[in-house]
């Protein structure tokens, strides 16, 4: 049995922080590799299109054989729900162990996502912690196990580990408007990925709010 890790987002754009939460994933649990996932359409976030976040994530992960960026979103129309992603993904990789790849902030929202019971149960679940509600490091397995405990009053058990990592508290948002007001993003995401921006002239409109 392989064990893959799908780390999904919108990526707009990718930043050294994914970078590390995605390496820190396949170097602790381990996995054979990591299959970053762009979001198509995602429910709750407007994003750029989705072709300079394919690009750009392809520039960021290219060095990292252990890297794979899928482009499984595109072959559905509607709202990009991980629960499809997922099943799709599973088609295409037999007897594979799935480990999602995902941020403290996005994790707390889990038993709100579409299908999420469902979800829970075909994954085990990497968890960056990532204090952006005013939470201390020492709260964040706490709030991991009430997440647990939410799916535990439906009855289901949630496989879960926090991953040993430094907080990195760069965020696309961040990155967005920096760009916005024309301030420097260097050493916030890879030199590649800054050209694409620049080159590109994404991010001069205001999409800072995620
Ligand atoms: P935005 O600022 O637009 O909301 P973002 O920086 O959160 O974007 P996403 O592409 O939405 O980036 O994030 C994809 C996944 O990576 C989510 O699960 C998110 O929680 C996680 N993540 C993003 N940045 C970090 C970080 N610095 N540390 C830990 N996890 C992160």
């Amino acid at each position: 049995m392989q064990h893959i890790g799908i780390f999904g987002g919108t990526f707009d754009p990718v930043h050294w922080g994914h970078l590390l939460v995605a390496q820190t994933a396949l170097s602790q649990v381990p996995l054979k590799k990591v299959i970053w996932v762009p979001s198509l359409n995602p429910p709750h976030k407007k994003t750029v299109v989705w072709q300079n976040r394919w690009e750009m994530l392809q520039l960021a992960t290219k060095e990292n054989p252990a890297f794979t960026v899928s482009p499984v979103e595109t072959k559905r129309s509607g709202i990009s729900y991980a629960i499809n992603t997922l099943i799709d993904l599973s088609s295409c990789y037999a007897d594979t162990h799935w480990y999602w790849i995902v941020g403290l902030d996005t994790f707390k929202t889990l038993p709100r996502w579409y299908r999420g019971h469902e979800l829970v149960l075909m994954c085990d679940w990497l968890i960056a912690p990532r204090l952006l509600g005013g939470e201390t490091i020492a709260e964040s397995e706490l709030i991991c196990k009430q997440v647990e405990q939410q799916f535990q009053g439906q009855s289901l058990t949630i496989d879960w580990q926090l991953l040993n990592i430094p907080l990195v508290e760069i965020s696309s948002s961040l990155i967005r408007k920096l760009c916005h007001d024309s301030q420097s993003i260097r050493y916030l995401v890879p030199e590649s990925v800054r050209s694409y921006i620049i080159t590109h002239n994404l991010y001069s409109v205001d999409t800072s709010h995620p």
